[in-house]
């Protein structure tokens, strides 16, 4: 099943993707059917049922005629647009882009021997088709960045790695927008990869029973409609059952956490001469499976 947050008629609500994509469910409508408490929104429902429910959901939708809301009189969310805490991150997580950054100041551009973990503030995390804002008096090297997103579903610490599909609620897309200025001048990553709206997440979260382990994905982003960034996702350093079960040693990771897998060669910072965003920018992340998240630059 596919998850989303979304607005409509001026309510913030959550739902489910209907087969073909083209229209979207209540959640709410279903749940009070059911006769199951009823989480404010997408986070809550995480925290609460984690997948527990969607056998159940997915039979009432084929026994019962639920109101299908058309996708064009809705506004998308980020399907998290508030995360309980930062995102977690993982810096130089494929190979081929951990090579392309040694022209960076301050980068080194080696492979990594252990993860490298960063986070950054989504508060609000933007959505599908949502702007990204360039604070243009302070930065001019903003970067695009398609990955791999992992939405925890159940609290666990010291997981280990051939248990980590259990505490999985689904994936989606995410764009890890970067001022590289900003994140080499400070040598730390946190403060360029946190200004507003460079936080990119949805259109939907796909449950992990859409997706198994191990996730070999096409992953892609598209800058004005070239090709910039074309990997699969069985090109991760660190796959997903080591880095949650890694990021799980002696730290509880929560439903709701929001992992950011890392991205592949083709970040604007790795062209010679670079190729950052400008305003008027289309950029769309696509992955296999999950769908396209689109962005614009201002
Ligand atoms: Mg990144």
């Amino acid at each position: 099943m596919k998850f989303l947050s979304f607005i409509y008629e001026g309510k913030n609500r959550y739902g489910i993707l209907n087969n073909d994509s083209t229209s979207v469910i209540d959640l709410k409508i279903i749940l009070n059917k059911l006769n199951y408490k009823i989480p404010k929104d997408l986070l809550e429902y995480i925290q609460i049922y984690s997948n527990n429910l969607d056998k159940e959901i997915k039979k009432s939708i084929n026994q019962n005629t639920y109101e299908e809301i058309p996708l064009e009189n809705i506004k998308i969310l980020a399907p998290i647009p508030h995360p309980r805490r930062n995102v977690f991150c993982l810096g130089k997580n494929y190979a081929d882009h951990a090579k392309e950054v040694d022209s960076l100041p301050n980068i080194d551009s080696s492979i990594p021997k252990h993860p490298i973990y960063f986070t950054k503030i989504a508060d609000p995390a933007i959505g599908h088709m949502d702007n990204i804002i360039i604070p243009t008096e302070y930065t001019e090297n903003l970067d695009y960045e398609v990955e791999l997103a992992i939405i925890i579903g159940k609290e666990g610490k010291n997981i280990s790695p051939d248990n980590v599909e259990e505490y999985i609620f689904g994936y989606t897309i995410g764009n890890d927008i970067s001022a590289r200025d900003i994140q080499t001048k400070h040598i730390q990553w946190f403060k360029g990869k946190s200004l507003d709206t460079t936080t990119a997440l949805g259109p939907y979260i796909v449950s992990k029973s859409k997706i198994k382990l191990p996730v070999e994905l096409d992953i892609r982003c598209k800058i004005n409609g070239e090709i910039r960034q074309s990997s699969n996702t069985r090109n991760l350093i660190f796959n997903i059952p080591y880095i949650i079960s890694d990021l799980s040693q002696g730290l509880t990771l929560k439903p709701g956490d929001i992992i950011l897998t890392g991205t592949p060669a083709g970040v604007g910072a790795g062209f010679k001469p670079p190729k950052y965003l400008k305003p008027g920018d289309k950029i769309e992340s696509i992955i296999e499976d999950i769908g396209t998240l689109i962005n614009f630059v201002k």
